[in-house]
């Protein structure tokens, strides 16, 4: 899934790569997948684009933007994007946007993906409403004061940090490293942490944010180009096998919150001692 650091990589990396191209063609959902999402099923994204030419592209929280002139394409969650030299020779995509130079963007949806094309300005979702309306945790805007106006006592932090847009963007992928760096459970209630524990929560979110940016992104996703980041994940399935970097006890997996979470007991005890 896109998160946060990965659009941000993104949209660096299309500002550098796509300029001077012309959009030639558009070809959508050549695979049909069930959970792509497009507006009004894509029919108008080739009379949008074509013959238009590459802006520059932004992120919004986890969505990645392109400005064709008058014409935005915005990506969401599961969507991978990657920039082609020449266009593949197969219809393995569901969203390709080829160049007058024979280079393309090829758009893959894994689970599930947001693909939209529309004039500029207008807000494709109700979802994305919800996120252009709060703001990115790497901003310099974003104070301790903000973040704790969206806590509420009875909430788990994984609730406080991953439900409701609250800090969009962000997810399950960020979040569960954000928590063990600083030692708390992600079942652990807003009213019994600390207000120290909540600072340093605070603190490492953005600094643990602003590291990936740093390094492309987290490993287990890849850049415009194919390559995976090089933020290297503490808390996922894959080091399950592998014990705790801090105590060398075991990772434990448990399904919470219709997810999966990851935590070691002992670094990040359920219960705090006073
Ligand atoms: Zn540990």
């Amino acid at each position: 899934m896109i998160e946060l650091p990965e659009a941000i990589v993104l949209a660096r990396q299309c500002n550098e790569t796509l300029q001077g191209k012309v959009v030639e063609q558009v070809s959508v959902n050549s695979k049909p997948h069930k959970l792509a999402w497009f507006v009004d099923e894509g029919k108008n994204y080739q009379q949008l684009l074509q013959g238009k030419s590459f802006s520059y592209s932004v992120n919004f929280a986890g969505y990645l933007c392109l400005y064709f002139e008058d014409v935005q394409v915005i990506f969401q969650d599961g969507v991978n994007i990657r920039y082609l030299d020449s266009c593949p020779d197969h219809n393995q995509h569901q969203l390709l946007i080829s160049f007058t130079d024979q280079s393309c963007l090829m758009a893959t949806v894994a689970m599930y993906g947001g693909l939209y094309v529309t004039k500029k300005d207008i807000v494709p979702t109700t979802f994305m409403k919800a996120s252009l309306d709060s703001m990115d945790c790497v901003s310099p805007l974003f104070t301790y004061e903000y973040f704790m106006s969206k806590a509420t006592d009875k909430l788990s932090l994984k609730a406080f940090l991953a439900t409701e847009q609250r800090f969009p963007g962000i997810g399950n992928g960020v979040i569960q490293d954000v928590l063990f760096k600083v030692g708390l459970h992600p079942k652990l209630k807003i009213r019994d942490c600390s207000e120290d524990q909540l600072r340093k929560l605070y603190e490492k979110l953005a600094s643990t944010l602003r590291e990936m940016v740093a390094l492309g992104g987290r490993n287990n996703e890849k850049d415009l180009f194919g390559i995976p980041g090089g933020y290297e994940v503490l808390m996922t399935s894959s080091q399950l096998k592998n014990p705790c970097k801090n105590c060398s006890g075991s990772i434990v997996k448990e399904n919470y919150m219709g997810g999966s979470i990851y935590f070691c007991p002992r670094c990040q005890p359920l219960k705090t001692i006073d």
